[in-house]
């Protein structure tokens, strides 16, 4: 290789600006935010311990991002018309989101979660080494274990809700909600007509965890989600994926339960493992949705509208098409930029609306500004709050 050819290689770093810089731009231009500076707080307007105490957050994650061609690009807008035109001008978007962990699903999403860089096996069962955001969350503002809840799209998630760290750990963490094994419970002497709503793993179909641990339990949905066993059922009869059970049982907890911290994960897009691009198409449209219906479900329920910040963001993004090592849109197995380089939306109470930013933020900064905006302290996390949403 001469010296030449290997200059025109950019570097990660260059690369993740491009992307930053391009998706900055087109929703400058198509969903009309404008461009934020690093002095910008978030509003002014929710200061407070009344208005901390009622303060509600969602996090919606998605198991499995998208790349821009198919979303946050001129090719891939028709794809997110929800987000595109209905959330994104409400809200700030921060178009560099660096993960610079390890970009399992299991793992980066308790990495979300902890706002460390987990280290765990992803795939195996085992809770984050560090507190999670729903432990800082209950134990610094003595929450009861009713505000604090996690939907998870597969087994492999049921110890996301707390971890083993001494002094925090279990008995202090959020409830987990995982509809799928709530389905295969209730449906164990038909599981054949669910099939399509069962399937638990796309990057790995043969990883089955044994579940243990404290799961949401079949008996609990009656009294908790005043969901009946064969309405659950009859339910999951219309719904076409996963993704759509998911936020049918978190917007019954939502009215239920209210929860004051409400994560929900999920993983649809993710099927693009299985190489069948119109698929992870639909999966994307599935959910540019499904976000625009949970946050209309905010405004319909008194205990959330009008005191609710909602956080939308991929775990990680996939391969580049251009990367060697990679298969484009189906995996996200070269730690390339475009799979590091991902993306963060936040509307609702306190954020500036219609704002873009373009600096480079860290997925581990998630826990520290919801630290910042609901009164705890993360003393582990490794990341920083981002101040604009201050
Ligand atoms: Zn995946």
């Amino acid at each position: 290789m001469t010296v030449s050819s290997f200059k025109t290689i950019p570097a990660p770093h260059e690369i993740a600006r491009h992307l930053a810089v391009s998706r900055r731009d087109f929703l400058r231009s198509t969903a009309g935010l404008a461009l934020g500076t690093a002095l910008m707080g978030g509003s002014p307007f929710v200061h407070g311990e009344a208005a901390s105490k009622k303060r509600k957050v969602i996090v919606i994650t998605f198991g499995g991002g998208a790349r821009d061609q198919e979303t946050f690009a001129p090719e891939g807008q028709e794809n997110i018309p929800y987000m595109l035109h209905e959330l994104a001008p409400q809200s700030s978007f921060f178009t560099q989101v660096m993960n610079q962990g390890i970009l399992g699903h299991y793992v980066a999403t308790a990495s979300l979660a902890t706002g460390v860089y987990e280290t765990l096996n992803n795939f195996s069962a085992v809770p984050p080494e560090h507190p999670t955001v729903f432990e800082y969350f209950r134990k610094d503002l003595n929450r009861p274990s009713s505000s604090a809840w996690v939907v998870a799209p597969s087994n492999g998630f049921n110890r996301i809700g707390e971890s083993e760290y001494r002094s925090y750990g279990p008995g202090l963490g959020a409830k987990v909600i995982l509809p799928k094994h709530l389905l295969s419970a209730a449906t164990s002497k038909a599981p054949a007509d669910y099939n399509h709503l069962l399937r638990d793993n796309y990057e790995t179909p043969l990883y089955t965890p044994q579940i243990g641990g404290g799961e949401f339990e079949l008996q609990q949905m009656e009294s908790i989600l005043k969901l009946s066993v064969d309405d659950f059922k009859t339910h999951a009869r219309t719904v076409s994926s996963p993704d759509e059970l998911s936020v049918y049982i978190a917007k019954r907890l939502m009215k239920q339960e209210s929860p004051n911290l409400l994560w929900i994960t999920m993983h649809d897009i993710d099927i693009a493992h299985s190489g069948a691009y119109s698929l992870y198409i639909d999966a994307i449209r599935r959910t540019d949705r499904l976000c625009a219906e949970l946050w209309k479900a905010v405004q319909a329920e008194p205990e959330y509208a009008g005191n609710t910040t909602m956080f939308i963001l991929p775990d990680f993004g996939r391969d580049a098409d251009e990367d060697a090592g990679g298969n484009g849109f189906q995996h996200h197995r070269t730690g390339d930029p475009a799979s590091r380089t991902t993306w963060m939306m936040a509307l609702g109470t306190g954020v500036r609306q219609g704002t873009v930013y373009d600096r480079p933020v860290q997925s581990i900064d998630l826990v520290p500004t919801l630290g910042a905006i609901m009164g705890f302290s993360p003393k582990l996390s490794q990341g920083k709050p981002i101040h604009e949403l201050l």
